[in-house]
């Protein structure tokens, strides 16, 4: 009997939860529609888990559709059973309902990411494969705000077409009617995107004065140091390693969990949490990608409005 829609996407979501350049700590969420329930990734919950533990949380797909760029509070229209509980849905959920397609899969994809740093987004979607369509969203605030946004790009009424939505400032979204059509979109735009390898381990070597080296000596070019040093680039970069994530060895900022030295080389500091640490790593590999002098940090308000966000407390808490 061939798998559900639902197990294939938990065989994708262990897939690409475990690919990094995909898919940092509890970032990213998947959702299924079948006839009139939603099944969406819970938030603060690992895609790379799906097999494991319960991570998706069914939703009453018509209510959710009806509610969703008007609150943000979605739990009434969770589906009641007797394995949700405690599970709230992901704060995208706005705009996995809205999307018409079946399947919705939204990364943290670093090719993406520096695709829409990079000069020209529009310009760099061209060169796609043209089996889907595609979309350069401006950055907004995850949740209703996000799902508004991408409504203003693609229309209120949007096509089921196979979609990549490649959105400013965050990530992917690639929804088609089947979890294999919508994989190879993910595929795709990290392929062409992504076309270096992943910066490499700094190994073994031993931590010095509170910092433990994160990658060697050559990671990084000058230029790609001082992008990072900008500011942070994503909501995860903000809400996870804060307003100022990368600083440099020679002269730290106090703030800052990641620094770069003149070598080339990426520290962290000593006791960063495990999702910081892999949040850190995809943005050395999006500062490596990125191509152009545009590349344009989070502005320090849509930092706050990040860090201040009550459904980011609640997912931050989930790590305690
Ligand atoms: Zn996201």
């Amino acid at each position: 009997m061939p798998s559900s829609q639902l197990d294939r996407v938990k065989a994708y979501a262990v897939a690409a939860g475990g690919d990094l350049r995909l898919v940092q700590g509890a970032g990213g969420n998947f959702s299924v529609k079948t006839h009139d329930v939603m099944w969406i990734k819970a938030s603060g919950t690992r895609l790379s888990r799906a097999l494991d533990e319960q991570i998706f949380v069914p939703m009453r797909l018509a209510d959710t559709r009806a509610a969703v760029l008007e609150t943000e509070d979605l739990t009434p229209y969770v589906v009641q059973g007797e394995s949700t509980d405690g599970l709230r849905p992901s704060i995208e959920t706005s705009l996995h309902a809205l999307l018409p397609h079946r399947v919705v899969l939204h990364v943290h994809s670093t090719g993406a990411i520096a695709a829409g740093l990079g000069d020209e987004p529009g310009a760099a979607l061209d060169s796609l494969p043209g089996w889907f369509d595609t979309a350069v969203v401006p950055y907004a605030k995850p949740g209703v705000l996000l799902a508004r946004a991408v409504l203003a790009e693609i229309g209120h009424e949007p096509a089921d077409a196979p979609l990549a939505l490649l959105l400013l400032n965050h990530g992917l979204v690639a929804a088609a009617d089947d979890v294999e059509t919508a994989e190879r979109i993910v595929e795709a735009v990290q392929q062409a995107f992504a076309a270096r390898p992943e910066p490499a381990d700094a190994g073994t070597d031993a931590g010095t004065d509170g910092w433990e080296p994160l990658h060697p000596a050559g990671t990084l070019t000058d230029d790609e140091a001082a992008v990072l040093r900008l500011g942070p680039f994503t909501p995860d970069a903000s809400v996870f390693l804060g307003a100022v994530p990368f600083t440099t060895r020679a002269d730290p900022d106090p703030t800052s969990l990641v620094a770069t030295d003149d070598d080339g080389s990426v520290w962290v500091r000593t006791g960063t949490g495990a999702d910081e640490v892999e949040i850190a790593r995809s943005l050395v590999d999006v500062a490596r990608l990125v191509r152009g002098a545009r590349a344009t940090p989070l502005t320090p308000d849509q930092v706050d409005e990040l860090i201040n966000w009550e459904a980011e407390k609640w997912r931050r808490q989930l790590k305690r």
